[in-house]
């Protein structure tokens, strides 16, 4: 699907010769980056005291479920989970349920045939209990995969959670260049303040990455409880951030960055001196395009409305609306066009003349 886009608008540069980058970002409007939240091994506490602290504040978040502890099997005959319709209430506000297979077993510690086994069956059940979304989000337990794990569950799942990266690594995952199926977490632990895990969200923003968040149970005994004061006061941090961070399930955080790793930005120099951008790739998703280092620009969508754009710092950003067939940007005496990494970065750098 080809988008067409013809920017049109003066150039006003303040500093004559200084390059004007243009980027395609990752993110919906307004947002810098990208948060997840998610939950690990259906603990009772997730239905009962995480979902509604999430909704209070309009987030939905990633539950990962076991399947033999929905219904008290195997391991599990005495660790209850919540009644299996508040998961499927959850489910319908709009959380995401997530697979963490079906016994809760090392991937890499069991035959082919087993691993095979626990991917595909979880899948395909928790689809009968929660349908109409397909289960597109794993969580490795113990956060155990190697590379054989990681190919098979390609074959089920779009992502993979692993556990937090080695020390020094940032936490957060890079748009760009992110394994989806092998992605990194950040794990939310007892006895950490909320601010050691305010700080992660603010790296991300400035990385412009994805933070995955990994907790377990909210005041209940378990692997890694967190207090519901403190789940509380971090999730006040991000609401506080006013949607400069992006706070979606795994599986939607994916499937857009899946969209934007397919879609390409291709730009023409016309003889009359505007240049013309053409959007190639999934027309579901509005984009937002950054300007920076722009004096001032007007652009104008093919029907020669202006489109509006939002000033931050140095760049102005607009949305390129889902659907919009063409539009083009007249920045006056632009002399080159230089893609520099675009496919990675999805960036370019317009050269106005000096
Ligand atoms: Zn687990």
């Amino acid at each position: 699907m080809l988008n067409r886009i013809l920017l049109a608008g003066a150039l006003f540069c303040g500093t004559a010769t200084a390059q004007v980058e243009v980027s395609l970002s990752p993110w919906p409007a307004g947002a810098r980056a990208a948060l997840s939240l998610t939950f690990d091994d259906a603990y009772p506490s997730q239905a009962a005291v995480a979902m509604p602290l999430l909704e209070a504040r309009g987030f939905r978040g990633t539950f990962y479920l076991i399947v033999d502890r929905l219904f008290q099997r195997g391991k599990y005959e005495d660790l209850p989970s919540a009644p299996l319709a508040d998961w499927q209430a959850g489910f319908r506000r709009g959380h995401e349920m997530g697979s963490h297979t079906w016994t809760h077993v090392g991937l890499d510690t069991v035959s082919a045939v087993s691993m095979q086994e626990e991917l595909r069956s979880a899948r395909e059940a928790l689809e009968g209990l929660f349908p109409g979304t397909p289960v597109t989000s794993l969580a490795y337990p113990f956060s155990r995969a190697d590379e054989a794990v990681m190919q098979e569950a390609a074959r089920y799942y779009l992502t993979g959670r692993l556990g937090p990266p080695p020390e020094g690594e940032p936490p957060d995952n890079d748009p760009a260049t992110a394994r989806l199926i092998g992605l990194k977490a950040f794990f939310l632990c007892t006895g950490e303040a909320p601010q050691r895990w305010n700080h992660a969200a603010d790296q991300t923003l400035e990385d412009g990455g994805w933070l995955v968040e990994a907790l377990h149970p909210i005041d209940e005994a378990g692997y890694c409880e967190v207090r519901e004061e403190d789940l509380g006061v971090h999730l006040d941090y991000l609401a506080g951030l006013g949607g400069r961070i992006w706070v979606a399930p795994v599986g939607q955080v994916a499937a857009r960055l899946a969209h934007w790793r397919e879609t390409r930005l291709h730009h023409t120099r016309l003889a009359d001196g505007r240049v013309q951008l053409e959007l190639d790739g999934p027309a579901s998703e509005d984009w937002q395009l950054s300007f920076a280092n722009t004096g001032s620009w007007r652009v104008l969508d093919s029907r020669g409305q202006t489109l509006p754009l939002t000033a931050t710092g140095d760049s102005l950003r607009f949305v390129w609306p889902a659907g919009q067939l063409s539009a083009t940007i007249e920045p006056a005496g632009i002399t080159a066009i230089e893609a520099l990494s675009w496919g990675q970065f999805k960036t370019f750098f317009l050269i106005p003349a000096p």
